[in-house]
């Protein structure tokens, strides 16, 4: 399957161009029509047969055979019709959390000792059952301490007060169960002389429009303050989030891959595709793979997931304690902000001379419409900030992300919704050091972020993150750009 890295920058022949040239035709004739008619088409129904024809008559005034990226704007109308601000979220009107989990340890808080007399806890390991929908729980552990090291990443915890009162809750943490040893990969001693860890935090349904709409300050504060680099041209290669994610993750096409739909015969779990994190693993990386909604996994809801499981184990027990938590919250935390504490506890509790690659992939926010997404902004900020100024990024390669634009509300009807659908947000942002090192490299982000690229170019850039190779280091003879057909 022909990659092009972002730092790379190179077409190869086959498969990619046809791709390429593809996705250029049909965003084309999409931005043609957007053009033609001066204004959205609310309902028209889009042929794309038809349109590639207007699209590369289209096309040929001025631009020759280059793919044009569409200009949209920020605020059509119908947008800002449906742009709403979600009532303020206020997990705070529950009472503090009693218990807290910090740098893999669990801990009473000091607020409820104070308030209600000496806490006593019994933990409850949380683990996942035989397959992706069910959990297990451990042996109860009692009396527990603040301080002990968590025996699993998930637990639940009862808690009575010496004035009676009582807490219930699960909670999420990291348990370094033990330091991964390098795998025969890393020995070989050349691989991976960046050492970089990589970081992808993604929300769903999410174009680049709909992140500048809805997380504004967050749109500021990676572009401006860590100098973030977004890619402008980025465009999904297949419907839905396993058509965006698995090229992502793998190189690869769903089909190109063993059959794993649900239902099909002959399908197997997912636990043998090429994944990125294997590679990583066998490099000696610390891995994290997370997602909330478990009803709608990425890789449960239409194909049959895996053996082994990631965080929605947390969120299938969790969910069910609606009932006693506001909407959005569990206890007095965000949901959201659980999410982004799980990525933060794995930084926290990891040294930092361990390499780790984490990726995080957030639903309910942004699934349905993104307007839920505005009350991330300042956690968003927060988390960025405070992973920065703890220095974890200044190992890291930051990826703010989604896997496609709108699929469902009214603006997907239009032609502005339908050139969104395929234009998610994806930004990356590399440390400084790296940036002063390999000024070339990011030269070549920077000049790619105006060209057409796809999931498949994140897989090779990630593959380059961890195979450095000569032609990265200053040999510019050697390093070409995406393909100005791209541009
Ligand atoms: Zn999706």
């Amino acid at each position: 399957m022909p990659l092009v890295s972002f730092l790379r920058m190179r077409v190869r022949p086959g498969l990619s161009m046809k791709l390429v040239f593809l996705l250029c035709v049909s965003t084309a004739a999409l931005t043609f029509l957007l053009n033609a008619s001066g204004t959205l088409h609310p309902h028209s129904p889009v042929n794309l047969s038809t349109n590639t024809r207007l699209s590369l008559l289209g096309n040929s005034s001025g631009h020759g055979d280059s793919c044009v990226l569409p200009k949209l704007k920020l605020w059509p109308p119908l947008y800002r019709k449906l742009f709403a601000k979600p009532k303020g979220l206020d997990c705070s009107l529950a009472e503090e959390n009693w218990v807290y989990v910090d740098r893999g340890m669990f801990q009473i808080s000091a607020s409820a000792i104070r308030r209600h007399g000496e806490v006593k806890c019994v933990y409850t390991p949380l683990m996942r059952g035989r397959n992706d929908y069910t959990t297990i729980w451990g042996d109860p552990v009692v009396d527990v301490m603040s301080g002990m090291r968590l025996q699993t990443d998930f637990f639940k915890v009862n808690c009575t007060a010496e004035d009676n009162s009582a807490y219930f809750n699960i909670h999420a943490g990291i348990t370094p169960v033990r330091e991964p040893t390098p795998g025969p990969d890393a020995s070989a001693g050349t691989q991976n002389p960046l050492g970089l860890n990589i970081l992808m935090i993604g929300f769903d349904s999410t174009s680049r429009l709909a992140w500048m709409r809805n997380v504004p300050k967050t749109y500021d504060y990676l572009v401006n303050i860590l100098g973030a680099t977004v890619m402008e041209g980025y465009n999904i290669v297949g419907d839905g989030t396993p058509r965006a994610l698995i090229p992502i993750l793998t190189g690869h096409t769903e089909w190109e891959l063993p059959e794993s739909h649900r239902g099909v015969k002959g399908a197997r779990t997912m636990d043998g595709h090429p994944w990125i994190w294997d590679d990583l693993k066998r490099l000696g990386y610390v891995t994290q793979y997370a997602e909330d909604k478990h009803k709608m996994g990425t890789f449960t809801f239409g194909m049959v997931g895996f053996q082994k499981q990631p965080m929605r184990t947390y969120y299938l027990q969790s969910e069910k304690l609606g009932g006693l938590s506001r909407r959005l919250c569990t206890g007095s935390v965000p949901r959201h902000v659980v999410f982004l504490n799980y990525a933060r506890e794995l930084y926290r509790t990891y040294p930092a001379h361990m390499r780790k690659f984490s990726f995080l992939f957030h639903v309910e926010l942004s699934h349905d419409s993104t307007n839920l997404l505005q009350l991330a902004d300042d956690d968003l900020v927060e988390f960025l900030k405070d992973m920065n100024g703890a220095g974890h990024l200044d190992n890291t390669v930051l990826i703010m992300m989604a896997d496609h634009g709108q699929r469902f509300t009214r603006v997907r009807r239009t032609v502005q919704g339908k050139l969104e659908e395929r234009t998610p947000f994806m930004s990356l942002r590399f440390p400084p050091s790296f940036a002063r090192t390999h000024p070339e490299a990011i030269k070549n982000l920077r000049t790619n972020a105006k060209r057409l690229t796809t999931p498949f170019d994140i897989h090779a850039t990630f593959k380059d993150i961890v195979d450095y190779s000569a032609t990265m280091r200053g040999d510019v003879a050697q390093v070409s750009h995406v393909d100005e057909a791209r541009s």
